[in-house]
């Protein structure tokens, strides 16, 4: 027999699979994984097909060197051949991210050489080794433990001692990463049994429930204002599955700010749940993927790479919070987790379900739509009022200052989110007018007072801050616009943080673990403010906000970008879902520069509706998605000239193409490379990703030998 295998190698240039011969009675199926030569190393690689015989001599083809731990299904395999298309990535590349976490190489997953009893030994255990030899006390003991352990660190034992009874076949060792299964931890209240459903929870899974029985195509868009019970109905519908004999993914943007959702599935469902996140240790992850891997877990809540567990005969897909960019992969293949969760159910026979208060233009078009639009608890949405910030200079309008004054005087609680880190946006010189720059990329450093730098955040350039100015000598610097540290400065200036405690949480709150201790603090506190960036309005529940503010609100539309407005309206609407659970009288200011903006407006009017309709007129106009495909393609080198030469090579290989071709257009210098795109906008998505991804094949490997690189994003975000 030939195993076809990719080897699993990150260069574009290799390209796979190749042929290994297999001695006879070797157990390889599609999706296993194997270590082979290659050249004159050794790779990992994945069987992606076994075939009779090859097209070169038996002589010829070199034999895998072994047989490693589990693979992936083969199911997996045909979806990493199906994304490496859509993605003008590898097979190689995208078989990597399926495979159980720390298996690839390169990950310096710890191993540990574990034990298990075998069957000769449990039956050793309990009526004496089959061959009639004696086991000693000390191994009698050691069999036991290992009996009620089950799989277990040997060093934990007695290594040697295991080491004799692997010789004698009673117990089997391994080198795995740790044995781990992650601590649940109970996240605010939820229960083992579901409530009584509303109406319209009630109709939206039973239509779910239909769905999961025949054959439908379709997917479904739970659209329901925050606090509407979208999760119950996720629960039910799991619950649906369960009971047909089925499993289940459940995809949700971060689990370090969002716990509860993750410990609502749990508490509901115990054990048959298995979670793969990045808080969670290498050996940890491998463990619960392996759960799933052999069907003892049946349900897996992750973030956008769980739509890779390894999981049979699916049937649902929850991607909750479908709005949220984390659902894009920012490393090759750029995949979108909602797009292949859409295939996998396909390819399942699965039914999607994606829920969101502010559902992306996309999935309004191509789902069927379920409403929930009451809250569960009839409160209704908090106002949302608009503050002029034209002509004014303090960050804080008068008017959100007399609301916070309100608050601490009356005890309550806020969230204040400003899509902003650090004190000042950027430094300059009163006397020559210099900005500080960073080097190696063409944006304004940010000064972060309180470390007493200023920093890149584009390539975590770091300088201490300034005293004088290096061109005039100047000590005159002026500091502009406010980030979230000036911001938290000026509450607790303001309103006497002793007494009401000021909580910030950004990307410079250091670790995961750090930011839900700094969420649960804020729930845990009586009074008191919540301070960050778009962190602070993702999904975290907490009943007692009766006060939210966006500053500069405007903020986001003023990124070159077609979803700069679908980002502004899923802000506002989302603090806004945040605030007033359980507190009537609740309120949100909007601070901004541009009162009269569209998607302000409709926010204002909680209308969801109204926006994505006049959304998607404005991207029918303008053929943006989902009324046509965009790719991106960015070319980079060190030099300006070779990057925008590399652009236009491509763009001349695209010459054929039935699509736009805008650019090469130059974009900032990044982390010291010189940068143009194309962006690519077709009607026909299939000939278009293949067009492009003939283009770069053809110009690539000659760009890479000169120091460019070219990368493909299909689906930009
Ligand atoms: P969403 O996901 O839409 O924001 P949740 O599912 O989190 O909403 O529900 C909001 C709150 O209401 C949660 O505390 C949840 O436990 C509760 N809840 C949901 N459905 C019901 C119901 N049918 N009866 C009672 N409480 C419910
Ligand atoms: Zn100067
Ligand atoms: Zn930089």
């Amino acid at each position: 027999m030939i195993a076809r295998v990719h080897p699993l190698t990150t260069t574009r240039a290799v390209r796979g699979p190749f042929d290994y011969r297999l001695a006879p009675g070797q157990a390889v199926e599609v999706g296993s994984l194997l270590r082979v030569p290659f050249g004159a190393r050794t790779s990992l690689g994945v069987v992606v097909e076994l075939a009779e015989r090859s097209e070169l001599a038996p002589e010829r083809l070199a034999e895998p060197e072994a047989v490693l731990g589990a693979g992936v299904g083969a199911d997996l395999v045909e979806l990493a051949h199906w994304m490496a298309r859509e993605y003008c990535s590898t097979p190689a590349r995208a078989l990597q991210l399926m495979l159980a976490p720390g298996a690839s190489a390169g990950t310096g997953a710890k191993l540990a050489l574990v034990a298990e009893l075998t069957h000769a030994g449990r039956a050793a255990l309990a009526d004496g080794p089959a061959d009639g030899s004696r086991l000693t006390d000390r191994q009698r003991g050691l069999l036991t433990a290992l009996a009620e352990r089950g799989l277990t660190v040997a060093a934990e034992l007695d290594t040697s001692g295991l080491r004799r009874l692997e010789g004698r076949g009673l117990v089997a060792l391994d080198r795995r990463p740790r044995p781990r299964r992650p601590v649940m931890h109970a996240v605010g209240a939820a229960s083992a049994t579901a409530p009584a459903l509303t109406g319209e929870q009630a109709a939206a899974l039973h239509q779910i429930e239909t769905a999961l029985r025949g054959p439908d195509e379709s997917g479904y868009l739970l659209q329901g204002v925050t606090g509407s019970g979208k999760t119950e109905v996720y629960l039910g519908a799991v619950q649906a599955t369960l009971e047909a004999g089925r499993t289940a993914i459940v995809l949700v943007p971060e689990i370090a700010l969002t716990p509860q959702v993750l410990w609502r599935f749990q508490a509901r469902f115990g054990d048959v749940v298995a979670v793969l996140h990045s808080a969670l240790s290498v050996g940890e992850r491998h463990d619960e993927w392996m759960r799933l891997r052999t069907g003892e877990a049946r349900v897996c809540v992750g973030p956008r790479s769980a739509v890779f567990a390894p999981l049979d005969d699916i049937g649902l897909i929850v991607v909750d919070e479908e709005h949220e960019s984390s659902y894009k992969h920012e490393g090759d293949p750029r995949y979108d987790a909602r797009t292949v969760a859409r295939r996998r159910a396909r390819r399942h026979g699965a039914v999607l379900v994606v829920g969101s208060a502010t559902p992306r233009p996309e999935s309004m078009v191509a789902l069927r739509r379920l409403r929930l639009t009451q809250r569960v608890d009839h409160r209704p949405l908090p106002a949302v009022e608009v503050l002029d910030m034209r002509g004014r200079h303090h960050p804080l309008h008068p008017e959100t200052r007399m609301a916070l004054a309100d608050l601490r005087h009356a005890g309550g609680k806020a969230i204040l989110l400003l899509n902003r880190r650090g004190w000042s946006n950027f430094l300059s010189c009163r006397a020559c007018g210099r900005v500080w720059l960073c080097p190696n990329c063409d944006v304004a450093l940010v000064l972060h007072r309180s470390a007493e730098f200023v920093a890149c955040h584009h390539c975590g350039h770091r300088e201490r801050v300034p005293e004088r100015c290096p061109a005039c000598a100047s000590v005159s610097v002026a500091r502009h616009g406010a980030g979230t540290e000036r911001i938290e400065h000026e509450l607790r200036e303001a309103l006497g943080a002793r007494e009401f405690p000021i909580f910030r949480l950004d990307a410079d709150s250091p670790s995961l673990p750090n930011r839900a201790r700094t969420l649960q603090a804020f729930e845990a506190a009586p009074a008191g403010v919540l301070v960050g960036t778009q962190m602070v309005a993702k999904g975290h529940d907490f009943p007692d906000v009766s006060l939210g503010v966006v500053l500069d609100a405007d903020q986001t539309l003023r990124f070159p970008d077609f979803r700069a407005e679908e980002r502004t309206f899923a802000l506002i609407t989302q603090l806004a879902g945040r605030t007033g659970r359980g507190a009537v009288g609740s309120r949100v200011l909007v601070q901004t520069l541009a009162p009269d903006a569209r998607p302000i407006g409709f926010a204002v009017h909680h209308d969801a509706d109204g926006f994505v309709a006049d959304e998607l007129e404005r991207r029918a106009a303008l053929h943006y998605p989902p009324y046509a495909s965009l790719i991106k393609i960015v070319c980079s080198a060190e030099d300006e000239p070779l990057a925008r030469e590399t652009a236009t090579a491509i763009h001349a290989e695209l010459a054929s193409l039935d699509a736009a071709v805008l650019g090469p257009a130059p974009l900032f210098r990044l982390r010291g490379r010189a940068r143009s795109q194309l962006v690519v906008k077709a009607i026909q998505r299939r000939p278009a990703i293949d067009g492009v991804g003939r283009a770069v094949d053809a110009i690539a490997p000659g760009a890479a030998r000169r120091g460019a690189s070219v990368s493909v994003d299909v689906d930009p975000q």
